[in-house]
């Protein structure tokens, strides 16, 4: 869907200004990063040191692929999640590192079990990275889950690094919280966010990261060395988005809703086991009887013309499962779901 008007209509008035044709700063224009704390204030009442607890990012895939530069040595470990986006485990083998896989099961609401991790394991431990809401899953944590990694993180020494990309996008009261909520949080970790999901500017390229100085500035140290910050106009852009009128933010999170229960319901119908998430734009459930993830979305493919990512693409864990999207209009889904139950598949 479309970037929101009154962000587009700030971009025109800015793109303008020749005081924004010059080499941004790689932190951020100081007026962003006041922007990003004051919105941390309203939306999780996380209070934020715009100097030095955050940093502008060209999207937060960018940071999140850094941040293992700034503190993954050759043969350190990162704690990744399995299924999980791929950027963590790229970011640590692009580093000289290797990742550790914290399998999510839905027994455990697809939250990481830390007890499990081996003790040689978290010794060698830097980075944990976790993402909620989820992707692939959809799923979310709460604050006693938090709570249990700040305490991990502080006995082991680990940088929590938490992807925050979806705390906006959910259904009926199910607000997602920030990492940086919990006490004690801010003393083991950051946490990514964008504006691509919340407010349809994936192109843009506009993220930040927030939380911890000492990492904050650890990022920044590769930023100033690897690029050289966000076009300012945009991230002028990026303030009205987050200073200005929220109500299209409403409004974009009931065409999901409604996309939502199209797709559950007709996947339901069609004897798929599939349930509605709470949070986030993925619909994530297990093949019938007898399929792989890679042979039942090549069958879907094949028979029906739908593509479905299979599971095992995030992580040997999301073997047996396959995501799809909210990405589509509702009519699509439609379509999508009717073509699946008349090819009785199941
Ligand atoms: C989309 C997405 C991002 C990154 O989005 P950017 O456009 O780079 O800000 C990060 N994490 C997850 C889990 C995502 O799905």
């Amino acid at each position: 869907m479309p970037t929101f008007d009154n962000i587009v209509k700030k971009l025109q008035e800015t793109v303008e200004n020749p005081a924004y044709h010059r080499y941004p700063s790689y932190q951020g224009l100081k007026v962003f990063r006041k922007s990003v704390a004051d919105w941390y204030k309203r939306r999780f009442n996380v209070t934020l040191d715009p100097n030095t607890e955050v940093v502008s990012l060209i999207g937060s895939k960018e940071g999140i692929a850094h941040i293992s530069l700034a503190f993954i040595d050759p043969e350190d470990i990162s704690l990744v999640p399995d299924p999980a986006y791929p950027v963590y485990n790229i970011g640590t083998l692009f580093a000289g590192g290797r990742s550790y896989y914290m399998p999510l099961l839905e027994e455990n609401g697809y939250l990481p079990d830390l007890d499990a991790i081996p003790e040689d394991v978290c010794e060698k431990a830097k980075l944990l990275f976790l993402n909620y809401p989820n992707n692939p899953t959809s799923a979310l944590a709460d604050v006693p889950f938090f709570e249990r990694v700040v305490a991990f993180a502080k006995k082991h020494n680990i940088i929590v690094c938490h992807d925050a990309a979806y705390t906006e996008i959910y259904y009926g009261d199910n607000k997602p919280i920030s990492f940086l909520e919990v006490d004690g949080a801010k003393d083991v970790g950051i946490e990514f966010h964008s504006l691509s999901k919340t407010y349809n500017m994936t192109g843009w390229r506009v993220g930040f990261a927030v939380g911890n100085a000492q990492v904050i500035a650890g990022l920044g140290k590769i930023k100033t060395n690897v690029d050289s910050g966000l076009f300012e106009a945009i991230q002028v852009a990026g303030i009205e988005a987050l200073e200005g009128d929220q109500s299209p933010q409403e409004d974009l999170r009931k065409v999901y809703q409604r996309r939502r229960d199209v797709l559950v319901k007709g996947l339901q119908e069609a004897g798929l086991k599939a349930t509605a998430p709470k949070a986030a734009l993925y619909v994530w459930f297990p093949v019938p009887e007898g399929r792989t993830s890679a042979g039942f979305a090549k069958e879907l493919l094949e028979t029906v013309g739908i593509v479905a990512t299979p599971g095992n693409g995030f992580g040997p864990t999301g073997e047996g499962y396959v995501r799809m999207t909210l990405c589509l209009p509702e009519e699509r889904l439609q379509e999508a779901v009717a073509r699946i139950k008349s090819a009785k598949l199941v």
